[in-house]
């Protein structure tokens, strides 16, 4: 089966094969990854490792913390508001879809916030043209979502805010092709999805953003103090974080995020010309220039026939593919642990669907 399922998480396959196989005992440790200490010596190179890997398949520069946190990019939009701004200084939010809006709810308590943009008269089917952005000069960031989950809305180049320093959610399009770290100020989401399970949230911080916020925060809120202590002020996410390294070195054997990019731009390619090659009988409605790589909504003539399309799709051994409840439709969720074979097996399955429905 094909698992196009937009999360929690969408695996590779000889990944999860190694993780049963080393779920008893593993490396020397006569014990589960998940009963040994985090400050033993075994899983705090399993740790640094992950993070060589992701710092190298990401080419983060030394400027930037590597943080390995929990309660997914929800908690982490939320501290990062607490950690980046004073109480008194404005952000500046690009509104793409739902998760921009929620980031926004969650930062909203703890500074000024600022809507320069927003998708949402237009039913979050694009991106707000550039021109018509209402930037505060001298914002303390500006947020946005590089890739909306439910709306399929994904920016292909990275917004120029100045020396306003962009923070991006990138939860689902983590690794999913090169994008230059340097050009951001932060760049966090939660691991699931295309990284590993849910549990842990990654934050990747240019360092002199950090503690000038002049606030007290209790001291766990404090990134500084995660960042001091190689992310384990408390005890981390140990098995998601484990997990996370074996889809990194697994992503370095495909080729890295150059190869990943390649592959995901082809996937998204086969299904799009699925979709707009199929007369109107499917059809997805974001500006053709926005469309994500990752996550492909799309509509049939009816309700009646979407649900037969999802009913026979999943007993074809195409899985997961109901569209958010917020937008309806069909979803197609193509991380990079989505084969090309599973693209071509849910395009061929569509082009038969609509011979038989059409
Ligand atoms: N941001 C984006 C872009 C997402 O896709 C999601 C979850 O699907 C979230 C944030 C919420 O993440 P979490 O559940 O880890 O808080």
């Amino acid at each position: 089966a094909y698992n196009f399922s937009a999360g929690p998480a969408v695996l590779p396959e000889p990944v999860l094969r190694q993780v049963q196989a080393e779920l008893l005992e593993w490396r020397d440790e006569r014990a589960s990854v998940m009963e040994v200490s985090h400050r033993g010596k075994a899983f705090v190179e399993c740790a640094a490792e992950a993070e060589r890997d992701l710092r190298e398949l990401m080419a983060v520069p030394d400027d930037y913390h590597v943080l390995f946190l929990q309660g997914g990019a929800t908690t982490l939009s939320a501290l990062l508001a607490l950690n980046l701004a004073r109480a008194d200084q404005t952000a500046d939010f690009v509104l793409t879809g739902h998760w921009g809006e929620k980031a926004l709810d969650n930062m909203k308590p703890s500074l000024q916030v600022n809507v320069a943009a927003s998708g949402k008269a237009g039913g979050y089917t694009g991106i707000p043209p550039r021109g018509d952005w209402a930037l505060t000069p001298g914002a303390a960031f500006l947020h946005y979502t590089p890739n909306e989950t439910i709306h399929g809305v994904e920016f292909h180049d990275i917004p120029d805010a100045g020396d306003v320093p962009l923070v991006a959610d990138v939860s689902s399009n983590f690794l999913s092709a090169p994008l230059d770290v340097s050009r951001f100020g932060v760049l966090y989401g939660g691991a699931q999805k295309n990284l590993g399970p849910s549990g842990l949230a990654i934050a990747i911080v240019r360092k002199d953003l950090l503690g000038r916020h002049g606030r007290e925060l209790p001291p766990i809120f404090e990134l500084l103090n995660q960042a001091k202590n190689d992310s384990m002020f408390n005890t981390p996410p140990t098995f998601a974080w484990y997990v996370l390294g074996l889809v990194l070195k697994w992503l370095r054997a495909e080729g890295g995020a150059a190869a990943m990019g390649e592959r995901n731009r082809r996937k998204a390619a086969n299904l799009y010309a699925a979709i707009d090659g199929s007369g109107g009988f499917y059809r997805n409605p974001v500006d053709p220039a926005a469309r994500s790589w990752m996550n492909v909504p799309f509509f049939l003539p009816d309700e009646a026939r979407e649900k037969a399309f999802l009913k026979e799709a999943d007993a074809a051994g195409l899985l997961g593919l109901k569209g958010h409840r917020a937008v309806g439709g069909i979803r197609a969720s193509i991380y990079n642990a989505m084969p090309e074979a599973g693209v071509q097996a849910l395009v061929d399955f569509m082009a038969d669907f609509a011979r038989r429905n059409g």
